[in-house]
């Protein structure tokens, strides 16, 4: 079985990428996601914090400051780190 956010690397439009991560808008929730490079569900500390720093970087450009909360629940695919920026209302999205 493939992994959908290791495919969605190859396919997704990118807000951002660097060595550790890219960013992209989450084609279920219509928000900017953060994804780890490498497949596994925990990035040491530093790479998690810098993903978190880049995310609130786009998302504060997307969505507006302070207007999101970073969600680092993963509900859909528990085996390869990545992190939401939700709005509030997030869930009536498409
Ligand atoms: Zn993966
Ligand atoms: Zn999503």
């Amino acid at each position: 079985m493939g992994c959908d956010l290791c495919e969605a690397a190859q396919i997704t439009p990118w807000h951002y990428e660097d060595d550790v991560c890219w960013i992209a808008d989450c084609e279920v929730c219509d928000v900017p996601m953060v994804v780890w490079k490498s497949h596994s569900p925990t990035p040491p500390d530093d790479a998690r914090a810098h993903m978190v720093a880049q995310l609130t970087i786009v998302a504060d450009r997307v969505l507006g400051p302070e207007t999101y909360t970073i969600d680092q629940v993963m509900r859909q695919i528990p085996d390869h780190f990545h992190a939401h920026a939700r709005i509030p209302n997030w869930w009536f999205k498409g």
